[in-house]
């Protein structure tokens, strides 16, 4: 008797499967273009590090740290956990390989796998995909957090993202932000008895998250409590008007939200998120901000002042596919959307010469299926079409003899015989005018 086993993937964890992959690249290919004309250059991180690292930076009293990370104990005891988010290990590796000593501001992207043991829903995964950004280096210049918001708007247009919101606020720094939570406490307590399970915990533990609840009836209550713009240091004060200024001088438009405070304690001064159609609750696409203390925090120079953001690209691409971008930009003609030419032989002498025709076809960019059995042909054209192929180019005994093939466009059945050259200026002109 066999065991049949049958495996699923863990719960919160999925495959990203052709057609929908061919997106992803995409969206993958176009923020490296635009990143790259901005002066970043990519870094691969490692996908797991020691869990103080994690800890440390992030905060050991944030649901990321002390709910949702993937650890565990390695063989020499040491604990270990899956990366929850990247703008650690960034700034790990900026310590580790001294960074600080070259020119300028060091600029870097990077994308990949981020794990948390999150309640999954639609657009929150247990392992989801991040494409995230930083700016590492001595200057805290207004001018950089502005041109790193560019940077992203820039990103959502040029993937056609329509209806983006960019939210922006600053929530201070070292000198002002204690007091003011202090003042935020106070205002708390005196409502305690009016707020949720959460809420009342995190008057303790964290009060700034009140101001992120999502909770109907503390929605009035909120309304009400004082805002961080009126408790901000002047150099806070003076750097974020900046900010509005030079994002005004690119044009880009924002709102304000001053209960933005992002779930991270890294944070300081500039934070923002930006939130896209089609998403239902989990509407953020993309969250940043400055974090000025973090390097120091992880034992680097104290000089050192940082920015960045990530975005969720799994809720990127949804969104893109709800407003009907996947398949009319994610997958160009003949690159996942069916083959441009299904390569049909007849018998031994024809395959040696598809073989031979379909390499070269393949090498001048054409995606190409070649049968890798002899089939008959009604069944060979058939597959043809079943693969949605844009033209069967057909070589048989005759087209051999007479050094040429049969071409037939599929979506009309129109055929002709070619000889080899004009058959790529065939296919050439055919791929143009499908662009
Ligand atoms: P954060 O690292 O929490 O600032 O998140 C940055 C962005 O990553 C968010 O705006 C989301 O788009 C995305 N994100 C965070 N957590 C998840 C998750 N569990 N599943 C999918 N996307 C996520």
């Amino acid at each position: 008797m066999s065991d049949k086993v049958k495996f699923q993937a863990i719960k919160g964890v999925r495959d990203i499967l052709p057609p929908e992959s061919a997106l992803w690249n995409r969206v993958e290919q176009v923020a490296r273009e635009v990143f790259g004309t901005f002066g970043f250059a990519e870094i691969r991180l490692p996908i797991f590090e020691p869990t103080e690292l994690f800890a440390r930076s992030v905060g050991g009293d944030t649901d990321i740290v002390s709910k949702e990370m993937y650890s565990f104990e390695d063989r020499d005891e040491s604990s270990i956990s899956l990366r929850p988010e990247a703008t650690a290990s960034v700034v790990r590796a900026y310590i580790e390989h001294g960074m600080q000593v070259l020119p300028g501001n060091v600029k870097l992207y990077y994308m990949g796998p981020m794990f948390r043991r999150e309640r999954p829903q639609k657009g929150r995964y247990r392992q989801f995909y991040q494409i995230g950004a930083e700016v590492l280096g001595a200057s805290d210049a207004p001018g950089i957090d502005a041109e790193v918001i560019e940077m992203l708007m820039r990103l959502f247009e040029r993937l056609k993202l329509k209806g983006a919101i960019l939210n922006i606020n600053s929530i201070g720094c070292k000198q002002c932000r204690p007091a003011y939570v202090e003042i935020l406490r106070g205002e708390l307590q005196k409502v305690r008895e009016q707020l949720g399970e959460d809420s009342k915990r995190r008057i303790e533990t964290n009060p700034l998250r009140v101001l992120d609840s999502k909770l109907e009836h503390e929605q009035g209550i909120i309304e009400k409590l004082p805002r961080i713009a009126e408790h901000l240091c002047a150099e806070c004060r003076t750097h974020y008007d900046e900010v509005k200024r030079q994002l005004g001088m690119r044009g880009i438009v924002y709102q304000e939200n001053w209960r933005l405070v992002r779930g991270l304690d890294y944070y300081m001064r500039t934070t923002f998120e930006i939130t896209a159609p089609g998403l239902g609750s989990q509407n953020a696409v993309c969250g940043g901000g400055r974090y000025d203390g973090l390097v120091e925090l992880l034992g680097g120079p104290a000089t050192t002042k940082g920015i960045g953001f990530a975005i969720g690209t799994d809720r990127l691409v949804l969104s893109l596919q709800e407003a009907g971008e996947g398949a009319a930009t994610g997958v160009p003609a003949g690159k996942g959307g069916g083959p441009d030419v299904y390569l049909a032989w007849f018998g031994a002498a024809a395959q040696a010469a598809a073989i031979g025709l379909g390499r070269r076809l393949r090498d001048a960019g054409f995606v190409v299926e070649l049968p890798a059995v002899d089939l008959k042909f009604g069944k060979s054209l058939g597959l043809a079409d079943r693969l949605k192929s844009r033209h069967a180019v057909i070589v048989g005994d005759d087209e051999l003899a007479a050094g040429v093939v049969t071409v037939k466009r599929l979506a009309d059945g129109t055929q002709q015989k070619l000889a080899e050259p004009e058959l790529f200026s065939y296919l050439r002109a055919a791929q143009a005018a499908s662009e």
